[in-house]
């Protein structure tokens, strides 16, 4: 996750101070381990296009009980796995998600839940609010006619806006999730609109990735020009809140070339803190699969990250999360947690890599075969990577890098 109005609000900060803030790690106790996005059930009342689950209206069989979910809880918590975001199909229809939440946060996790929002009426939102859900993300793929086409049901569009302005009006922190394609990009600037309009905090803006259905319509994604003019608005519209102390939040998922692209943002318009963002940026360090980021599915299978479904690290049925996290003889693994990471192609030559971490290993590997080939979904340039080919030379030979301090992430 590329967390927009962070950098915004320090670079806000530096702007009225004159000094850019200096962000010190958070002391911890113990292991750190990743934020872990659980899908706990694959049934869901939808079925959308970019679904990467491939969820259905039916029950699957073999998922983890309430009984294993918790102790798998038990390992994570020991793991210092600090956030779970309970997710599905759809985690509403999971008859004893309300106990496994409730565990989640008398054990301590940040507890966020991932939902379509399409069953979230006046009774169940009073029972989240109550609950204390730390976040709650709506996916929201448009506004009417786009979204309910998206979802394929009609009236989805207005039953998930009303469960998030059920849930704000009850005090829980709710989120937009919007997942661009060529088919929606359109809707931004009004969805954005409707973002401030209904006082919604959060603003998730997702790159299509290709796997599960995404990679049945890789042929209609957006265009990297309409990519770069949806990021550039999102940056404006953050640099705005930011500058206006609005509580609103701005951050997308699955292209980590957004953290050199809002560098390079602000090499144009604040030219003077480039190098301190640089700075942070690589601090930060980019794509986060197998590090920082974790998915076990609804049978209980561990994931790089949600994306890669079809690569198992193994089963919390046979082995502790953290036993199969830290195992690096898996191949994948082992290059996810490498430093830097074995990427080839214009990603080994590009200058950002120690801010981009490679981006997406799992684009590359669907359109290559080779999850260490370059990213195919990298949307800047050739030039602003710094592998302009010399003349007569190759395209994307060996070019200087710029020397970016690495430091250990921040965990904000
Ligand atoms: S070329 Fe690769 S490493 Fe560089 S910004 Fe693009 S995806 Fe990231």
């Amino acid at each position: 996750m590329f967390r927009i109005s962070q950098y915004m609000r320090e670079l806000a900060a530096a702007g009225a101070t004159g000094a850019y803030p200096t962000v010190r790690p958070r002391p911890q106790k113990g292991p750190q381990g990743p934020v872990v996005i659980w899908n706990l059930i694959r049934r869901c009342n939808l079925t959308c296009k970019h679904c990467y689950a491939l969820s259905a209206d039916h029950d699957y069989a073999g998922e983890l009980t309430r009984e294993e979910v918790f102790t798998v809880m038990g390992d994570l918590r020991a793991y210092g796995v600090p956030v779970l975001i309970l997710s599905g199909g759809e985690p509403l229809m999971r008859p004893d998600i309300f106990d496994i939440a409730a565990r989640a946060r008398d054990m301590g996790f940040y507890t966020g839940l991932s939902t379509n929002g399409t069953l979230i009426d006046t009774p169940l939102a009073d029972r989240i609010a109550a609950m204390g859900f730390d976040y709650v993300g709506i996916s929201l793929d448009g506004l009417r006619a786009t979204h309910d086409r998206f979802r394929r049901l009609e009236g989805a569009f207005d039953r998930s806006l009303q469960a998030l302005k059920l849930l704000r009006d009850r005090g829980v922190k709710v989120g937009m999730r919007f997942t661009m394609t060529a088919m929606n990009a359109h809707d931004l600037p009004a969805l954005l609109a409707l973002m401030r309009e209904e006082r919604i905090d959060k603003f998730y803006f997702s790159h299509l990735n290709y796997a599960g259905r995404g990679n049945i319509h890789r042929g209609k994604d957006a265009q990297f020009q309409a990519t770069r003019a949806a990021l550039t608005l999102l940056f404006e519209r953050a640099w705005e809140a930011a500058q206006a102390g609005l509580p609103e939040e701005y951050v997308t998922g699955n292209n980590d070339a957004d953290g050199p692209f809002l560098l390079q943002w602000v090499q144009a318009n604040l030219p003077q803190w480039a190098p301190a963002l640089a700075e942070r940026l690589a601090a930060w360090g980019g794509n986060a699969s197998g590090l920082n980021v974790a998915n076990i599915d609804n049978l209980g299978q561990v994931h790089p990250d949600t994306m890669w479904w079809h690569h198992t690290l193994g089963n919390v049925r046979e082995r502790p999360f953290s036993a199969i996290w830290s195992d690096t003889s898996d191949p994948l693994m082992a290059g996810l947690k490498q430093q830097p990471r074995p990427v080839q192609g214009r990603c080994a030559q590009c200058h950002y890599l120690p801010l981009c971490g490679g981006n997406t290993r799992v684009r590359a590997q669907q359109l290559t075969g080779d999850a260490w080939a370059e990213d195919p979904g990298c949307y800047l340039e050739d030039e602003e990577i710094g592998a302009v080919a010399a003349p007569g030379s190759a395209p994307h030979g060996p070019r200087q890098r710029i020397t970016i301090p690495i430091r250990e992430p921040i965990h904000a």
